[in-house]
């Protein structure tokens, strides 16, 4: 990413005083809630069960207080460490914070498993009291889990475990983090990470789009083996612990997060597979639009129109109307957190890439990071990041801490949602025709990217997971194989898939951190396609609906959240009504690159 004091968004820098006024105070804060969570647990170890609803309730919220107290000092570390990796303070601080966390976690932990070591019956009473009801769904979530849940003796050891396991994870990153090869992208021979090969695909100059993949996979081939042996031992060892568990499915925990049937993840693939034909139409006009015979993998970013400069106050001003226009309320949360410092959008070097939001607790407004370079494509991260931080401010103003935040895949409906509204109304108002092709072409390829190819991606782990689960070895090789077999299976013969892709796993940090977390964004990005046509079939009943959704937080399943929505997970139906939201996007894009040909 280039990274230049002409950027629009220079000086644009998170105030973190909302979380803490210095490391001094922060510190402080860390033995202060160590000794509340060890006198939490002196006080309540063992009465989980014994409590009554009533007693119960107070348990659970002042556990609420304390794990949202854990939740602001912790990000402040975060956020520290995030945007200033080079300071030697901002470093102890975020290793005082790891530590902590992990103590505080084993201290509390007894609350869940005392909760799951309880009968059903005794449970199902519990459940029923009013008392319990800011908390009774994510209780009754949670006992899902007792089937595979351990004694605790053994739970904490697994937990002890943690450290030795993420070193794999680290270890992973590290080497994708530290890779730099020399790339001259125009400006002489300079060192480049992986992120910044990466970002020339959307570079208009073709030569420079191959090279810079041709010397990306040729930095993969040094790293391959060893990005193998940790993906290896991870799963390997997730295996394992299922089998100690008694867990069937590897995908099981995923979708017991996501609260979605094993089913209905099923049943969204195998649609969303069934249309890949729709990518691949793309792929062939967009050939024709850059005059080629057939797309390289290189070219399939590869700017369609063209793209303008967008300064940082024009973001705000139309991600401030979009969602002003759909409610004043959203608009509202968004103007408190730019005004009040919480969002970071300055690139410079010691700051992490890529864009979050985190809504902190129900006194903080959300905190949201992003590295603005003044594209459009910009804007709309801008946008989807905002459509997190009003989900969390809505839901965490009235649901308990505990109840606000959902699974991953319900969680990016509200950002992708917003990045939809965000997106029609710049290619409404964009009055260059060529810009307005290029924002046509970028939503269809993002729809792409996060439908079609995340799918890809989660099948290419199934194969990986039974293969591991068969007892065969995850070498670079073997998922080389089931790599280039799925994205086969994707483009087919739409985009030549250069021979060093084969190693195009090996810098995915999803496969790593989460299993099958990918297929979230597809789902995601699906229900948001669907939602967005029904606003625009019906915006006066539409909006009042979805206040409540942003507001539900987690408070019930994805299923009774969306059905109000006009989105039943159960019907394949609301596949279809998606797909065809897909197809419209494709189709406009298509006839923007035709009015552009003629023109
Ligand atoms: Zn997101």
């Amino acid at each position: 990413m280039a990274v230049s004091s002409s950027l629009s968004a220079t000086g644009v820098r998170w105030d973190l005083s909302d979380l803490e006024p210095d490391a001094e105070q922060a510190r402080r804060d860390w033995d202060d809630l160590l000794a509340r969570a060890r006198d939490f647990a002196e006080r309540r170890r063992g009465t989980v069960g014994a409590a009554g609803a009533e007693g119960l309730r107070e348990l659970l919220d002042e556990l609420d207080e304390l794990t949202q107290d854990i939740s602001r000092v912790h990000f402040y570390a975060t956020a520290r460490e995030h945007t200033d990796a080079t300071d030697s303070e901002t470093n102890d601080l975020a290793t005082l914070a790891r530590d902590r966390a992990a103590d505080l976690e084993s201290l509390l932990l007894f609350v869940e498993l005392e909760w799951l070591a309880l009968e059903d019956a005794e449970a199902d009473a519990l459940l029923e009291a009013a008392e319990l009801e800011p908390y009774r769904h994510r209780l009754r979530v949670a006992r899902e889990e007792k089937p595979y849940v351990l004694p605790e003796g053994e739970e904490q050891a697994l937990n002890a475990r943690r450290p030795a396991i993420s070193a794999w994870e680290s270890l992973h990153g590290r080497q994708l983090a530290t890779l730099t090869v020399e790339f001259d992208g125009g400006d002489g021979p300079e060192p480049h990470t992986i992120d910044r090969l990466l970002s020339y695909v959307h570079h208009p100059d073709r030569e420079l789009r191959l090279a810079a993949l041709a010397v990306l996979y040729g930095a993969l081939e040094g790293v391959a083996d060893v990005q193998a042996a940790c993906y290896d031992a991870l799963v390997g060892d997730r295996l394992s612990i299922d089998r100690l568990r008694g867990i069937p499915d590897p995908m099981w925990p995923t979708n017991q997060r996501n609260e979605l049937d094993g089913d209905v993840v099923e049943a969204m693939m195998r649609a969303i597979e069934e249309h890949y034909l729709l990518g691949r139409r793309w792929f062939v006009r967009k050939a024709e639009v850059l005059g080629l015979d057939r797309l390289q993998l290189a070219d399939q970013y590869a700017p369609v129109g063209s793209d303008r400069r967008v300064e940082w106050t024009e973001a705000v001003a139309m991600v401030d109307d979009s969602l002003r226009d759909f409610d004043p309320r959203l608009g509202d949360i968004f103007r408190t957190c730019v005004d009040r410092g919480h969002v970071d959008a300055e690139p410079r070097p010691g700051k992490v890439g890529g864009a979050y939001c985190n809504s902190v607790s129900k006194t903080v407004f959300p905190f949201v990071l992003l590295n603005y370079t003044d594209q459009l494509r910009d804007v709309v991260t801008l946008a989807h990041e905002f459509g997190h931080a009003v989900h969390g401010t809505l839901s965490l103003e009235r649901q308990a801490y505990r109840s606000y935040h959902t699974g991953l895949a319900l969680a990016e409906v509200p950002s992708t949602f917003a990045q939809l509204l965000a997106v029609e109304r710049l290619i409404d108002l964009e009055e260059d025709p060529a810009t307005r092709v290029m924002l046509l072409a970028d939503r269809a390829e993002g729809a792409m990217a996060s439908i079609f190819r995340q799918t890809m991606m989660a099948r290419f782990e199934g194969h990986a997971y039974a293969a591991r689960g068969e007892g065969k070895a995850l070498t670079s090789e073997r998922l080389s194989g089931m790599w280039i077999e799925e994205n086969e299976r994707y483009y087919d013969d739409s985009i030549q898939l250069p021979d060093g892709y084969r190693l195009g796993w090996s810098y995915i940090p999803h496969f790593i951190h989460v299993r099958f977390y990918t297929y979230a964004y597809a789902f995601a990005h699906l229900v948001a396609f669907s939602l967005a046509a029904r606003y625009r079939e019906d915006p006066e009943r539409f909006a009042p609906a979805y206040l409540e959704f942003l507001a539900s937080g987690a408070s019930r399943s994805p299923q009774e959240l969306l059905a109000p929505l006009g989105v039943d997970l159960r019907d394949p139906q609301t596949w279809a009504h998606a797909f065809a939201e897909f197809d419209r996007c494709v189709t406009e894009a298509e006839a923007g690159v035709d009015e552009l040909d003629a023109a």
